[in-house]
């Protein structure tokens, strides 16, 4: 009977980025056991789990409001080309990120905050604005934050193909299943698959993201809400997806442009808040820009017997139809062809900082990406690998900020 020395349970972003670090060291026998995207997102196709990462895009940036996930985004990114090289998959297209809001504004000053290279940043006020990015408008009282290098976006599909391929190549076995339950014996532990495989192994990591909760595959639940997500694709032309080839990521917070949508629902701070990214081309061969929102205006979370659903659903049709209005009246001048929704979940812990943190010596978590962890994924795969292996935080951060928190109080 094999018995692993490491099971990674979750095949996503983070648990791929765990499993290519942790058997980087050829004396630790790994695994890594999640299933693949499947070809169609149905509710009744009988897939009950799905993951973050099922999409051509995802902001990469090392700026943010918060520190913390400013950091673990910049160590990241640091080792994006050796992965790349490493495993002769791209998935890195460095168009760097702008950041725009108010003048003095809070979003501005926090990301400010974040700089850590100044010579990699240049500071736009709205004429710059505008003369740089003529195919945006923004409102007067508005400034940028431009980062030239180092930024831009990561195809997370192709980054998680990245990271499996080099794992694999350290000698991970890959299982494609999904783990119903995990038994703790004295001498380790005992995974039972949904086709029925048995996996022995010392040491458990779950990387499971917001189906956490759903298989219970730990006796206290973590704490955290189902954020449910839609973003809007709007496509445009070839034609015009190279003429926008130069166009960065932006996020923008702040009172808006004064020709843009009026119905667009604002935050609590009566702001407009949202992140687009450039044309990118799409698995049907189509060129897309994507437009996000905030959780600020979301009405609630999502019940976990809901998330299933949720990924096998379009979005919030009202939402997906102020993002597409939005976006048209953001861009100058760019014909849109069509439009349509997608869906997506997030998982949200209370301190809205990643869970990085031992359950007990032989059983960890690497969990609670907030909407951030695509980009930042290495960095957490790598932080989490080191404390379930060799049982040491390897983070310059504190530890304390990575702290599960229970549903329960009592921690088992
Ligand atoms: C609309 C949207 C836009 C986003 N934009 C950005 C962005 O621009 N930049 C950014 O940095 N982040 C972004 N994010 C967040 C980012 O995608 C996530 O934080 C990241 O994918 C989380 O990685 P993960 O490994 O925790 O989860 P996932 O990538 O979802 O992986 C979890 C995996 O666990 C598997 N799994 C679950 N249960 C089981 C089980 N019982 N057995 C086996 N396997 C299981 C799932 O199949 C899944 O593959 C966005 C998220 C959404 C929804």
């Amino acid at each position: 009977m094999a018995v692993y020395d490491l099971c990674i349970v979750g095949a996503g972003m983070i648990g791929s980025a765990a499993a290519r670090h942790a058997s980087a060291n050829s004396n630790v026998k790994v695994c890594l056991i999640g299933p693949q995207e499947p070809k169609v997102r149905e509710a009744n196709s009988g897939n009950e789990v799905f993951g973050t990462h099922y999409d051509e895009g995802r902001i990469a940036r090392a700026t943010a409001t918060n520190p913390l996930w400013a950091n673990l985004a910049k160590l990241s990114e640091e080792r994006y080309r050796e992965l790349e090289n490493l495993s002769g998959i791209r998935f890195y297209h460095e168009v760097g990120a702008l950041t725009v809001g108010t003048k003095t504004g809070r979003f501005i000053e926090q990301t400010k905050s974040s700089i850590k290279d100044y010579s990699n940043v240049e500071m736009l006020g709205n004429e710059e604005l505008e003369s740089k990015f003529p195919y945006l408008n923004f409102a007067d009282s508005d400034e940028g934050i431009f980062e030239k290098r180092h930024a831009g976006y990561i195809n997370p599909r192709k980054m998680v193909m990245a990271q499996i391929v080099v794992a694999s190549n350290q000698g991970c076995d890959v299982i494609r299943d999904i783990v119903l339950n995990i038994e703790n014996f004295e001498m380790g532990y005992k995974l039972l698959s949904e086709r029925g495989k048995i996996i022995w192994t010392k040491k458990v990591l779950l990387a499971t993201n917001a189906f956490t909760g759903l298989h219970k595959l730990l006796k206290n639940p973590v704490s955290y809400q189902s954020m449910p997500q839609t973003v809007t694709l709007a496509s445009v032309s070839e034609n015009t997806a190279k003429s926008l080839g130069n166009m960065p990521i932006v996020m923008y917070e702040g009172e808006g442009g004064r020709s843009w949508s009026k119905s667009y629902p604002r935050g609590s701070g009566g702001t407009i808040h949202f992140y687009l990214l450039p044309p990118i081309k799409y698995p049907d061969g189509k060129y897309y820009v994507k437009i996000g929102h905030s959780d600020e205006i979301l009405k609630g979370s999502l019940e976990l017997t809901d998330v299933r659903k949720w990924y096998c659903g379009s979005g919030d049709d009202e939402l997906e139809r102020e993002l597409y209005t939005l976006v048209e009246t953001v861009f100058n001048g760019i014909q849109f062809e069509s439009h349509y929704g997608d869906a997506c979940v997030t998982m949200v812990t209370p301190g809205k900082q990643p869970y990085v943190d031992h359950i007990s010596s032989t059983l960890a978590v690497a969990l609670g990406g907030n909407g951030y962890a695509a980009k930042s994924s290495d960095e957490i795969g790598r932080i989490a690998a080191d404390l379930i292996i060799k049982s040491k935080w390897t983070c310059d951060m504190p530890r304390e900020n990575f702290k599960v928190k229970f549903c329960n109080k009592s921690k088992l």
